[in-house]
């Protein structure tokens, strides 16, 4: 029997666009029920039933605008097309904005296990400035009936760096996530993307983004504080308490294990070749509708692209990059390849190898960007 492999569920609608948000999303709910025809039409279409699956992910976009019945419906279609593990990671993404304690409890009787909860921030100057839909006060309401519909591996999501966000309000918030005593913690620095309202507000020099030396300091005491209180820092922006409580479904990402990517903008990755779905919800319907798939593009990696991405997402990731894993893919020494990078790096300890595996120290990973830059470029 092959390895495990994961699925993703993309659930493209949102109650209103956020400032600062990239991800393809829609704010015309009356698509839902066509959406999800589809999206059962697609997984019966893609699905090969040899495959095990034993991670499900539904996100977004904002899954908990859809009713428990939906989520049903999918979760059946999902385990009579596949072989579905029987400890299988559910993870189901909720907006504080849009769920209740009913909701959470009959999501947790059809199979759903973990929770994401979009909480960003409990300060309300920073939610407003982030345009979201939700109070403080909301996030807290949702993460107590979580915790009392039964949940025990909940995730809250953190934003960070804010162009008026000083440590003490970031320190205030971490104190109060902690607090709250969820199993995993998302930590995100705000990051300013082409396209987005934010960016727009950027050009208009209506605000300015924070520093990079502001930036890294959070980054920082993020990591020390969250350390300190029993929140291993396991990835980049991922902490959390206990390897057990590490997100399996993310994990596999940064794995390159092969995974599904169902519903429109959905990306998919079979160990070789990465295909994605149009970002267009009503394409994507149509193509189903009339019988085919709704593939956009594919593109066969080369051996040097493989190589790049196993570089740039292992040194994301506490345990780095295992040389001897990279030998065996590629037939080439990463140490020998890599040389005169390694050197630089390992002089000024922003990395260590040990126990043949190289990984970023925290000086390092602050400067994530521009070493995986020179990696790349010596790669690609
Ligand atoms: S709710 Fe989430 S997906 Fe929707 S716009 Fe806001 S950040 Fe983006």
């Amino acid at each position: 029997m092959c390895d495990p492999k994961s699925i993703y569920i993309h659930i493209p609608f949102c109650v209103k666009k956020c400032g600062y948000c990239d991800f393809f999303s829609n704010t015309d709910l009356s698509l839902i029920p066509d959406y999800i025809l589809a999206l059962q039409n697609e997984i019966k279409k893609r699905a090969d039933s040899e495959d095990k699956i034993d991670t499900i992910y539904f996100g977004g976009g904002t899954p908990s605008l859809l009713s428990v019945k939906d989520v049903d419906t999918l979760l059946h279609t999902i385990t009579d097309t596949f072989k579905v593990c029987r400890d299988v990671e559910i993870t189901f993404e909720v907006n504080p904005g849009t769920s209740n304690l009913n909701d959470l409890r009959q999501l947790k009787k059809i199979g759903i296990n973990r929770l994401s909860i979009g909480a960003q921030s409990f300060n309300e100057d920073k939610l407003r400035f982030l345009t979201r839909i939700h109070s403080a006060e909301q996030s807290i309401k949702i993460i107590n009936e979580a915790q009392k519909a039964g949940f025990d591996n909940i995730s809250l999501d953190f934003i960070y760096g804010l162009y008026f966000e000083t440590q003490t309000i970031w320190r205030k918030d971490l104190e109060q996530a902690i607090g709250m005593t969820p199993s995993h913690l998302s930590c995100y620095m705000l990051t300013i993307e082409p396209g987005t309202a934010f960016n727009q507000k950027i050009q208009k020099g209506l605000f300015k983004p924070l520093g990079n030396k502001a930036m890294s300091i959070m980054f920082k005491n993020t990591i020390t504080f969250l350390n300190n209180n029993n929140y291993e820092h396991y990835e980049i922006s991922n902490f959390s308490k206990g390897r057990q409580n590490r997100s399996r479904h993310n994990s596999r990402y940064w794995d390159m294990t092969p995974y599904y990517g169902f519903g429109a903008a959905a990306h998919s990755y079979d160990g070789k070749t990465r295909s994605w779905n149009p970002k267009s919800i009503g394409k994507y319907i149509k193509d189903l509708d009339s019988g085919r798939l709704p593939v956009e593009e594919d593109e066969t990696l080369t051996k040097n692209q493989l190589m790049m991405e196993m570089i740039m997402l292992r040194l994301r990731t506490l345990e780095g990059l295992d040389i001897a894993k990279f030998q065996t893919l590629f037939h080439d020494s990463f140490e020998n390849r890599y040389k005169d990078i390694l050197e630089p790096i390992l002089g000024e300890s922003l990395g260590i190898i040990n126990d043949q595996r190289f990984a970023l120290t925290l000086e390092g990973k602050i400067r994530l960007d521009s070493i995986v830059e020179a990696f790349a470029e010596k790669t690609l």
